[in-house]
């Protein structure tokens, strides 16, 4: 009998929690020591260099050639105070993370010695050879170069022995090649639509923030358990799995104690965290077992994005540390919740007013009415575009598969906010809109009085929900870069909101006062949105599905198609009038969208297919073999008079599952074989889409095999095995 799985789970079972020997200090000591920041900055530049980079910083403006040599000299002697040998950019290509190459400080002193330098142009701007990460053809072969330039807007900081540096990576010819270049062009699009509309109501506006706060769910699993799965080590999911007698339906683990060995885990992670400046706020357990969530305390949103893709890869260091695996797959195990990232989003502006949030008067009130209304018009009009920007072969398993939230983006707004809408649609033009207030007070001109909200009133089904000061995209998967989808709806909300301010704009030059010709703007807005995109009902539900087919929602379910919602007319105009991407960049974004969709399928298909082989069928033929050997040995005892149908019964199950489940691999095989010569993108993207259903066709049998087989022999550890730490 073989018992690695047992020895494996249970020395899982009893392995203690690591003991974290750090210092007991308070967080605000040592929070953010591992960055160069503003105090670092003052400290190790002189005065002007100081003013130089501040001003770059808070201006977006690029850093002059000359003060960079400066700021290096002062980071330079900071970072050898903290023990780095080495530099490196670190950036974030189109894939599943962030890359670094390192380069040490060290040079020839041209007197025989060595010596650590690091100079301006080293900091400013790097060549990596760009040829290995995706472009999508924007790099012709024999251009291969592409750069990588500081963004002084997020903090310089160490990790282990090397300065990392911040920065964007462009192809020769200016066009993105990352993430983070196109999520400060939707920043700068959104402030620039947004700062002429709060200087309606306020003209000593000058700038626009855009905020975001994270919620990271993740899995943990013993790393001995994890590393006796193929499937989750080459895919980051289970591919097959019976379910566990008990899993979530209990519910005990939804905000239950957190298991000790975890603890220590976010204890250590906490501290690191906090070391380079990412100010984590909660931790909790999440709805599923081993499932956790973190969140930091919202921040401006190139920053928090940034520090979202270092705590994932801090994640995956101090997991090891603890003995785990994490898991960031939007859905690991089947028939368990899967993990999404939600993004709460607001803008806010350098006064100080938060535009997601009520006001303290009807001026604030109207403002915000102005920017909530314009974010669910943006949320109806590029609704394709927004799904396509949280669409992943790995998200696809948990958006619409029964879970929240559907693949239909909806905005959930609460009974306040449906309430105020409905009231100013159907008020007359021209007649005050009267809402019950605190003091049921009409104020203004239009009578808009302070909104309260309920904070309470929550929907969990709902991908875009507001939640009282800030709108909540919670269909971003959770292994996603946040910035793919805050780069559309920033953009999706500059767009809108440019097309506003020319209305009010039209309206006021003929003659209208401000109020009306807000008013007059917005009421349209209001009667297309409300019965449209916005939607507070179950998102899980078939009649949702239909309904939001008849209201011209986009319904698509398969994921290379939604990725059309990039290149569609609508989305090119709008990426093209608010400066995010070009034409030819959302091109090419859509080919590495399409090569990245098919390698992620593939790699399942290959996997699942050498399991069934390696695993599953040699485990099944064994206890086959074993079952009639004893119906063999009891007719050679007995002879035909003892008869047992039960053994017999079992085996011709096997026999037929096996059939099965062989037919389907060769039919999983063949089509992985035939999608292989679609030489277009987009064909073989589709084509791996059927592939993907394929693939849990396949697993069916292997599940029913496993519920039948002895538990001694099966090879692979199993879901209650995995889902369960001490
Ligand atoms: P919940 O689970 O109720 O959504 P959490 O506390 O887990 O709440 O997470 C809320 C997240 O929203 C935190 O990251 C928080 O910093 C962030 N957040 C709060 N207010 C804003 C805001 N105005 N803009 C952006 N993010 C915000
Ligand atoms: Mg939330």
């Amino acid at each position: 009998m073989d018992n690695t799985r047992f020895t494996l789970v249970r020395d899982a079972y009893r392995k203690q929690a690591v003991a974290v020997d750090a210092p007991v200090e308070a967080p605000s000591k040592y929070f953010g020591e591992l960055i160069f920041g503003r105090g670092e900055m003052r400290r190790y530049l002189d005065p002007s260099t100081f003013r130089a980079l501040e001003k770059c910083i808070d201006s977006g403006e690029p850093l002059d050639l000359g003060i960079a040599g400066k700021v290096a000299d002062g980071m330079k002697q900071w970072a050898l105070e903290h023990g780095v040998t080495h530099v490196s950019h670190w950036f974030q290509p189109l894939t599943d993370s962030t890359a670094e190459k390192h380069n040490s400080l060290l040079e020839y002193d041209g007197k025989g010695g060595v010596i650590e330098s690091f100079s301006g142009s080293e900091l400013v701007q790097q060549e990596p050879d760009a040829s290995s990460f995706p472009s999508g053809g924007l790099r012709a072969t024999f251009e291969a170069r592409g750069y990588t330039a500081w963004d002084p807007a997020s903090p310089v900081f160490i990790q282990d022995d090397t300065l990392c540096i911040p920065t964007v990576f462009i192809s020769y010819t200016g066009e993105a090649l990352d993430y983070k270049t196109p999520l400060i062009k939707s920043i700068k699009a959104v402030e620039d639509a947004a700062v002429p509309i709060c200087r309606l109501f306020d003209p000593a506006v000058v700038r626009v923030f855009c905020y975001l706060g994270w919620e990271q769910e993740y899995f943990l699993v013993d790393e001995d358990l994890y590393s006796a799965r193929p499937d989750l080590m080459l895919t980051g999911r289970t591919l097959m799995g019976h379910q566990s007698s008990k899993s979530q339906q209990l519910d005990d683990h939804y905000f239950g104690a957190i298991p000790s060995r975890v603890t220590a885990f976010m204890k250590d992670l906490e501290r690191e965290a906090l070391r380079l400046g990412i100010p984590v706020k909660t931790r909790h357990n999440e709805v599923a077992p081993n499932q956790f969530e973190l969140a930091p305390i919202y921040g401006e949103a190139n920053l928090s994005n940034d520090q979202n893709q270092l705590i994932m890869n801090l994640m995956h260091k101090i997991a090891r540390i603890h003995g785990f695996a994490v898991l960031f797959h939007e859905k690991p195990f089947a028939g368990i919740n899967g993990s999404g990232k939600h993004c709460n989003w607001s803008l806010g502006t350098d006064t100080g007013v938060q535009l997601m949030a009520p006001g303290r008067n009807p001026d604030g009130n109207l403002q915000f009415l102005v920017f909530f209304v314009n974010v669910l018009m943006a949320v109806q009009r590029y609704n394709s575009l927004l799904k396509a920007s949280v669409a992943s072969a790995t998200n696809a398993h948990r958006l619409g598969a029964n879970e929240a939230p559907p693949a239909i983006i909806s905005a959930f707004l609460g009974k306040t906010m449906t309430d105020v809408l409905r009231r100013i649609k159907d008020t007359p033009s021209g007649t005050p809109v009267e809402i019950a207030g605190r003091k049921g007070a009409r104020l203004g001109a239009y009578g808009i009085p302070e909104i309260f909200i309920d904070n309470t009133d929550r929907n969990r089904t709902s991908p875009f929900a507001f939640t009282g000061n800030r709108f909540e995209f919670r269909a971003v998967g959770s292994s996603a870069n946040c910035a793919g989808a805050i780069t559309a709806l920033n953009a999706a909300v500059a767009g809108q909101l440019k097309d506003f301010m020319a209305c009010v704009d039209a309206a006021m030059a003929a003659g209208k006062a401000r109020d009306e010709a807000v008013m007059d703007c917005l009421k349209p807005i209001i009667a297309e949105v409300i019965d449209t995109v916005c939607f507070d009902g179950n998102g899980y539900t078939e009649e949702w599905k239909k309904e939001a087919e008849r209201r011209g929602l986009d319904t698509e379910t398969c994921v290379p198609r939604m990725f059309l919602g990039f290149t569609s007319p609508e989305a090119v105009r709008l990426f093209g009038r608010t400066g995010v991407f070009t034409a030819k960049e959302l091109e090419a974004r859509n080919e590495v969208n399409w090569n990245r969709y098919v390698k992620k399928v593939q790699i399942e298909a290959r996997v699942m297919s050498r399991m069934v082989t390696n695993h599953i069928i040699p485990a099944v033929l064994e206890y086959k073999r074993r079952l009639l050997e004893g119906l063999s040995l009891e007719k050679n005892v007995f002879g035909p008079s003892l008869h047992d149908a039960s053994a017999e019964e079992i085996v011709r199950t096997i026999v037929s599952e096996l059939a099965v489940l062989r037919s389907d691999t060769a039919a999983l095989d063949e089509a992985v074989e035939q999608a292989e010569l679609i030489e277009n993108d987009f064909e073989k993207a589709v084509a791996y889409h059927g592939i993907a259903e394929l693939i849990e066709e396949t697993r069916k049998p292997v599940d029913r095999l496993e519920e039948i087989t002895d538990n001694a022999i099966w090879p692979l550890p199993k879901y209650r095995e995995i889902l369960l730490i001490s």
